[in-house]
């Protein structure tokens, strides 16, 4: 170590005390004598006018905060099977709506003509391997690795080699600027937007584009199921019987209250009669209209993050980003399932002004 005070001395690295976690009396207080600390990144020693908990290297860039504590993550484990009962559950539903509609359905649009039911074969058969594919994408895929960085010893780790940089505790390593610590998944994740318990994943660099590609999917799939259920259901649905209108009190108001009521309780009359093919119509046109809404603003808010540059987790921490289409296209950059196989064949390559200097998903 004597070693490397020595070299701290010759590269006379200086430390900045990071004011805005220092207490009021760190400003004001007359300092007499210098602290002696060691930066986790580079391994100098250096001196500080202060003491400060929290100090940036002069050297590297790199972040120490001497009272960070390794905390323990508590409930990790129930945190992982929450995250795998839901996949489960999430998979099970999705084969239910499958199978269901296709047993509710299929017999209605066959018997209606073979085009409808070969038609609606191909249409049922991409949006549930897309649908499948994605979430599989999105689920199992890791969700982005901070990049590996050299850190420890002086000679090694150049001049703002490790800028902003701080040490995930958890982890034990390097934290980038743009990475964060998730409790659930137990690593650091790059890029980090949220820990999503329906995927049991986080949604990080490596695969958010596989989340978008899910939404979409999944946004298209419930408003097809809806279209399709209500035209097997207008196909299968038993006439509905009115009470005779007695228009002797007038047309007012009361009258279309009258109406109204007579026409909800025929409709809920007609359920009665439904088979059981009708009941389940029903129900996966409810759950489509609702899953579809939710999912709709979700996606909505997302692809907003990805026009403003930021993240979810940037958003609550009042990141400012820069709104503009090209971090849609860059975001997209290339049709989605070459982007995978070949993510060197970026379609932005071919379109160079639109290509940015800073790459927001750049590992
Ligand atoms: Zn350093
Ligand atoms: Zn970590
Ligand atoms: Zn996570």
């Amino acid at each position: 170590m004597t070693s490397l005070i020595s070299e701290s001395f010759e590269v006379a690295p200086k430390a900045t005390p990071v004011m805005a976690d220092l207490p009021k009396e760190h400003f004001i207080a007359s300092v007499m004598e210098d602290y002696d600390v060691t930066c986790w990144g580079c391994g100098l020693h250096l001196l500080l006018p202060s003491h400060a908990p929290v100090f940036k290297c002069g050297w590297c860039g790199a972040l120490t905060n001497q009272n960070a504590g390794k905390r323990e993550c508590k409930y990790f484990w129930l945190r992982r099977l929450r995250d795998r009962c839901f996949v489960c559950i999430l998979l099970m539903f999705m084969l239910f709506v499958i199978c269901g509609g296709v047993w509710a359905a299929f017999p209605v649009l066959f018997s209606i003509s073979y085009f409808h039911g070969i038609f609606h074969s191909i249409i049922t058969f991409i949006l549930s391997v897309a649908t499948v594919y994605t979430f599989s994408s999105a689920s199992f895929a890791c969700a982005g690795t901070p990049p590996c960085v050299v850190w420890g010893s002086y000679p090694a780790v150049g001049k703002g080699a490790l800028e902003n940089y701080t040490f995930c505790q958890l982890c034990s390593k390097p934290k980038s600027p743009r990475s964060h610590h998730c409790r659930s998944c137990g690593m650091c994740i790059l890029d980090m937007d949220h820990h999503c318990p329906f995927i049991g994943n986080c949604v990080g660099a490596a695969n958010h584009r596989h989340f978008i590609a899910l939404l979409i999917s999944v946004v298209t799939s419930t408003f097809y199921i809806s279209v399709m259920t209500m035209y097997v259901g207008w196909h299968i649905w038993p006439s509905i019987t009115y009470e005779p209108f007695d228009r002797s009190y007038g047309y007012g108001s009361d009258f279309a209250m009258r109406a109204i009521r007579e026409i909800i309780y025929g409709l809920l009359k007609s359920v009665m009669l439904l088979s059981p093919r009708g009941l389940v119509l029903v129900y996966l046109f409810v759950s489509s209209v609702s899953l579809g809404i939710g999912l709709s603003i979700l996606l909505w808010q997302q692809l907003c993050f990805i026009y403003e540059g930021k993240t979810y987790l940037n958003h609550l921490n009042d990141g400012v980003g820069e709104k503009d289409c090209q971090n849609l296209v860059q975001f997209f950059g290339c049709p989605y399932s070459f982007s995978i196989y070949l993510p060197h064949c970026s379609l932005s390559r071919f379109l160079p002004s639109f290509r940015k200097k800073t790459q927001r998903h750049k590992k």
